[in-house]
């Protein structure tokens, strides 16, 4: 994610400082743990059976890796390197107009709703290629 050049599963999701910065912002992690994870997996796993996160926390967890994960890759190829904070308030942007589309039946937004499950999938697939099934 940032510079250091260190590509594993463990950094992408919890070493890296940009990263840190992001679950900071989200204030879903007890300040100043020590809880280490090896993988999105185990995050994931930590968060659903012992800190026992609501769908949205789960949600936002999800919706920002992705937004990390597709910053880096923007930067990468010579796009804009947005702050973790942009980053992260846009995803929460993001993911706050989808959930008011799915609970507002009226709108019928249909399409942007199933083209933005379709990139949670493609995110979901393209994680597991990375770095093993999910
Ligand atoms: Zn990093």
């Amino acid at each position: 994610m940032c510079q250091s050049g260190l590509e594993t599963s463990g950094h992408m999701f919890w070493e890296c400082e940009r990263v840190r910065e992001a679950w900071a912002l989200l204030k879903i992690f007890p300040a100043h743990t020590n809880i280490q994870f090896l993988s999105f997996m185990d995050l994931l796993w930590y968060g659903v059976f012992e800190a026992k996160w609501d769908a949205l926390q789960l949600e936002n967890i999800v919706i920002v890796t992705w937004a990390l994960w597709r910053s880096r890759n923007e930067a990468r190829t010579g796009g804009e390197k947005k702050s973790v904070s942009k980053t992260v308030n846009d995803a929460l942007e993001y993911l706050a107009e989808y959930q008011a589309c799915v609970k507002d039946p009226d709108k019928k937004q249909l399409v942007w709703v199933l083209w933005f499950e379709m990139r949670m999938v493609i995110l979901l697939v393209l994680l597991a290629r990375r770095f093993g099934p999910l």
